[in-house]
This record gives C-alpha cells, sequence and structure tokens, in this order.
C-alpha cells in the first residue's frame, strides 16, 4: 500500500481534437509549479498521479495544486495492486466519522472477478463492522468510499475530494495584457482572466514623483503574489509623468482623468502587439468611480483599435472583488495607502459623461504621438519569475 495523490480535470474533456494539447499544459504547469519537490508525476488515463513523496512534502504539494488552474479537484488516495485481499485490507483501517456511508466502485478492469456493486456491497459490510455507529445510505450517504480498479493492476482508494480552483491551464488561450494598478480590482482581473487559461503580461503607469517608489514596488508585490496561478508575468513600467503634466498644463481640468485613460489605453494596445498579446484586460467596474460611466468606457474603450479589452468585474460588487482578494492573498497589499497616477492632478468635478468633440479639441493641443513613444521609449521592464 502506497498514499498518492489523484488530480482530476474536468473542461479539458470537452476540447475533442485539442485534447493532448490541453493536457499536456496542465502537465506541464503542474511540474513547473512542483519542480522544487521530490516525487513522481505521471498521467493515467484521465486522470494525472502524484506519488514518491516524502510525508512531510504532502501538505505542501496539495497547497500548490490548490493554485493550478486546470484541476478541478484531488484525492489523497490509498494504491494498492489489485485483488480482494488488498482493496480489503484497505477497507478495514477506513474510520468513519459521519453518521451515514456507502461504497461507489468504479470498475475498468473487467478481468477483476467481482462486478462493481458486488464489491461497493462486500466492502460497505467490511467497513460496517469496524465502524458500527455508521450506516450504509446509498442514496444520501454523508461519507462516499470511492474504488477505482483500473487496467494496469492498480487499485485506488480513497475518501475525500478537495475542491480546487477549475478553469482551464495557465497559456491555452494565449497572452494578454493586463492594466495593472496598485488597487483592489486589476489584481483580481488578472486572476480570473488567467482562470480562463490566459498568461499574463502587466503593464503599470507611475508619475514619479507625484507618486512614491513605494507605490511603484506595490504593483510589483502584487504582481508577485498573484504569480503563483498566473506563472511567470513580464511587468512594463511606464514612465507616465509627462504625459499627466502635459495634459494638467493644456487641456481641460475636469477632462483630466478622460484624457489620461485614453493615453493608457494607446500605449498598453501599442505595448501589448510589441509582445504578441492578443487582449487587453482591465479592472473595470461600471459605475465604480467617474471614469466607469457607460460613456466613459466608450471613450477609453475607442482607443485599443484591434485587440478586445476584458473587463472580468465589469459587473461585480465591490465586496464581491475585496472577497476573492482576500482569498487570492492581494487584499492586504491592495489597501496600502499608497496613492495611484490617477490620482495625480485630480479635478473636484471629473466628467461622467464625456463629450467626444470635447475630447478631440483637448487631444488637438498635444502631440499624442511624439507623448506615446517617449513613454514607450523609456520603458522599464521587471520580469516577476516564480
Ligand atoms: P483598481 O482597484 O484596479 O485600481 P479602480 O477602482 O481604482 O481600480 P480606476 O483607477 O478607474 O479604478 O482604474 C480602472 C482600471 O484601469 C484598473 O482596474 C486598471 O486595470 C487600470 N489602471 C488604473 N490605474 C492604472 C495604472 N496606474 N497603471 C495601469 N493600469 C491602471
Ligand atoms: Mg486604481
Amino acid at each position: 500500500m502506497k498514499e498518492v495523490i489523484l488530480i482530476r480535470y474536468g473542461e479539458i474533456f470537452l476540447k475533442g481534437k485539442n485534447y493532448s494539447f490541453f493536457e499536456n499544459t496542465l502537465f506541464k504547469n503542474i511540474k513547473r509549479r512542483l519542480k522544487e519537490i521530490n516525487l513522481k508525476l505521471e498521467k493515467i488515463s484521465g486522470r494525472f498521479l502524484i506519488s514518491e513523496f516524502c510525508e512531510h512534502d504532502k501538505e505542501i504539494i496539495i497547497s500548490k495544486l490548490k493554485t493550478v488552474f486546470g484541476i478541478v479537484s484531488i484525492s489523497l488516495a490509498y494504491e494498492v495492486e489489485t485483488s480482494l485481499e488488498n482493496i480489503s485490507n484497505i477497507c478495514k483501517i477506513i474510520n468513519i466519522n459521519k453518521p451515514t456511508f456507502k461504497v461507489e466502485t468504479k470498475r475498468a478492469d473487467k478481468s477483476f472477478n467481482l462486478k462493481s456493486y458486488e464489491l461497493s456491497a462486500k466492502m460497505g459490510e467490511l467497513i460496517l463492522k469496524n465502524n458500527p455507529n455508521s450506516k450504509v445510505d446509498v442514496h444520501s450517504p454523508e461519507q462516499i468510499i470511492y474504488i477505482e480498479v483500473r487496467q494496469n493492476f492498480r487499485t485506488y482508494i480513497y475518501y475525500d475530494k478537495i475542491l480546487c480552483l477549475g478553469g482551464m491551464p495557465v497559456s491555452t488561450s494565449g497572452k494578454a495584457m493586463l492594466l495593472l494598478s496598485g488597487g483592489i480590482d486589476s489584481s483580481v482581473a488578472g486572476f480570473l482572466m488567467a482562470k480562463r487559461g490566459l498568461s499574463l503580461n502587466a503593464i503599470h503607469f507611475y508619475s514619479f514623483p507625484y507618486t512614491s517608489p513605494q507605490a511603484k514596488q506595490k504593483v510589483i508585490d502584487l504582481a508577485n503574489i498573484i504569480k503563483k496561478y498566473t506563472g511567470d508575468i513580464r511587468l512594463f513600467i511606464v514612465p507616465f509623468t509627462r504625459i499627466q503634466e502635459e495634459i494638467h498644463k493644456n487641456c481641460d481640468s475636469e477632462y483630466m482623468i478622460t484624457l489620461v485613460r485614453r493615453f493608457m489605453m494607446q500605449i498598453a494596445e501599442k505595448v501589448a502587439i510589441q509582445n504578441n498579446c492578443s487582449a487587453l484586460i482591465t479592472g473595470e467596474n461600471l459605475a465604480q468611480v467617474a471614469s466607469q460611466t457607460v460613456e466613459s468606457i466608450t471613450v477609453t474603450n475607442q482607443m485599443s483599435k484591434i485587440l478586445p479589452i476584458f473587463r472580468p468585474l465589469i459587473s461585480f460588487d465591490k465586496i464581491e472583488i475585496s472577497n476573492i482578494a482576500e482569498k487570492i492573498g492581494t487584499y492586504e497589499t491592495s489597501i496600502l495607502p499608497y496613492e495611484d497616477c490617477c490620482s495625480v492632478f485630480l479635478p473636484e468635478n471629473p466628467v461622467t459623461h464625456p463629450k467626444i468633440e470635447k475630447i478631440i479639441k483637448n487631444e488637438s493641443l498635444l502631440d499624442i504621438e511624439e507623448l506615446i513613444n517617449d513613454a514607450i521609449k523609456n520603458i522599464e521592464i521587471i520580469n516577476i519569475k516564480n
């Protein structure tokens, strides 16, 4: 008998011809995530299996698997060479601490001489003998003991399924550029899109000396937190001071944020395309602030000419976003009080219903192309690696 970890993946079954691409990518992602731990990872039909690990690494392996998108659930299981005696020996040591249970058998190896329901009944009896306080309930048991008799003469017995993140393996949907601020929303947005199989680059706009070095460090820290889910992130830090000063000096103050956000979107799209990203991601959320009304989103949306903009949080309440931030570990960092560049030269009354004619008039006062090229030329790149 040995202890192993069974890994289940769900949705990637649906992908027909591309099945092996999704399966192989998930396998590689898991391997990379566990690379510092001594263990054996293998494919067994429709599952992965981890074995040959030290008892004291078990918890850390499980906690790492819980960060890998594409895994639906895992189980700690006993593995035995298939025989009635070996299976019985495991069932004899099972402790049930729920009032009801049942045994569920899957028999892929049809050469095993008991049918599924016969093995379930036999093992149920055995378990009941050692757990007289529990009862068998085949309709709605509180505990299920699973027995899987596989074709390779191995049988797995387990009784707990640990739910994992689900989603698609990172990078099976390609790569996208996340507009990453120090706030609560954008790192959650990146997490959610990585869940659908995107790997991430990130871009951050900062306005030194109006924003402090801590504000920039906060963004680096956030990228370092989400990388355990998203994999490595290439972070582009864009100096934004000159653009903000130029807008402040030349344009209507109530249009400050609108113009700033249009610049951000243009630069983000350019850098994204240069780096083979096929979409942009923001943490925008309808009606949260002046720059997130339908009209404001419309006039920033227009600035990404080719790439789609994904806004996974568009309909979320702040409390829902904060709950996810807490779960993934970004919340405490996000609420540190360092100013974002959006708060530099913040007007008292930012427009909530910007007019395109006014925007065009304001933008005609700026040398947009020169400002954008200058900002891109001075980008600093930080590789956030696992
Ligand atoms: P967050 O909590 O993500 O900062 P927010 O509620 O503060 O969001 P905004 O400041 O309007 O909202 O920003 C909306 C989105 O624009 C952010 O979620 C992020 O994707 C992007 N963004 C804002 N500021 C920056 C920045 N300095 N650098 C990169 N992207 C930014
Ligand atoms: Mg923000």
